[in-house]
Order: structure tokens, then C-alpha cells, then sequence
């Protein structure tokens, strides 16, 4: 059976909602998570607004899992480092999306103004 407190994407239930959620970054336009990392493991690519992760500098202290209002970020304990999904940087379509048989889950890049809401982040 896969670890699932390994993976970069988890699922949470909300219990008042009763429904089940993935949690993901949600892109932050002013990161807690970047100003909370000390070893400056985590940036803010400003162009594209994506946190990037870069697990090398990364110490394991999680701050930024602490600070995160979007459970995003999970501590790997075992390596001492924390998870962020990178959403695949590089590649066509993120790995999950590309996985998924039922198509459940989707990638794709909005200026919606409700989506924005939902997600707390934007103004
Ligand atoms: S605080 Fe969480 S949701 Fe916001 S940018 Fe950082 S990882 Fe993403
Ligand atoms: S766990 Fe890693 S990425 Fe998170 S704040 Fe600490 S050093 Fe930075």
C-alpha cells in the first residue's frame, strides 16, 4: 500500500462541509510560507507567481507547514524535509493529472474572479 503521508497532494475532509478536499498551494500572492522559511529554501518566482521549492535547502524545520492556511505544505519525516507540490514544472501536464484514468482532476490556468475568492488568496 502507497505511504500517502508522503505525496504532495493531500486529501482532507472538512467536517462541517462533509465533503473531501485536495489540498494544494494556492498560490499566495504575499507567501507566508517564503517569509517563514529561514533557509531560504522557498521563493517566490514573481513572473509566474509559483512558489518554488528547493528541497536541497530545506532543513526540515517546518515553519512553513506551521504558517501555511491552505495545508499545502506537509512535512516528509522521514527525510526531514518538507513536501510542496511543484506542480510540475517542466512538463505539459502535472504528473497526477496526467495518472488520473477517471479524469477527476484537471490542470488548468484561470482569471476568474469566483475561483480567486474560493481560494482566499487574491484580492
Ligand atoms: S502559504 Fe501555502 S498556499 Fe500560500 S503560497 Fe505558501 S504553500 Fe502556497
Ligand atoms: S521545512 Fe524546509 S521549506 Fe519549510 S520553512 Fe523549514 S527549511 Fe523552509
Amino acid at each position: 500500500m502507497a505511504d500517502d503521508s508522503r505525496g504532495a497532494i493531500q486529501i482532507f475532509r472538512d467536517p462541517v462541509a462533509g465533503f473531501e478536499y485536495q489540498a494544494v498551494c494556492r498560490l499566495c500572492e504575499d507567501p507566508e510560507c517564503v517569509a517563514a522559511c529561514m533557509a531560504v529554501a522557498l521563493t517566490l518566482d514573481r513572473k509566474t507567481g509559483q512558489v518554488l521549492f528547493d528541497r536541497n535547502r530545506c532543513v526540515g524545520c517546518a515553519m512553513c507547514v506551521m504558517v501555511c492556511p491552505h495545508n499545502a505544505i506537509v512535512p516528509d519525516r522521514r527525510a526531514g524535509k518538507a513536501i510542496l507540490c511543484d506542480q510540475c514544472v517542466g512538463r505539459d501536464k502535472p504528473a497526477c493529472v496526467a495518472a488520473c484514468s477517471t479524469g477527476a482532476i484537471d490542470f488548468v490556468e484561470t482569471d476568474d474572479a469566483v475561483t480567486k475568492e474560493m481560494a482566499g488568496t487574491r484580492k
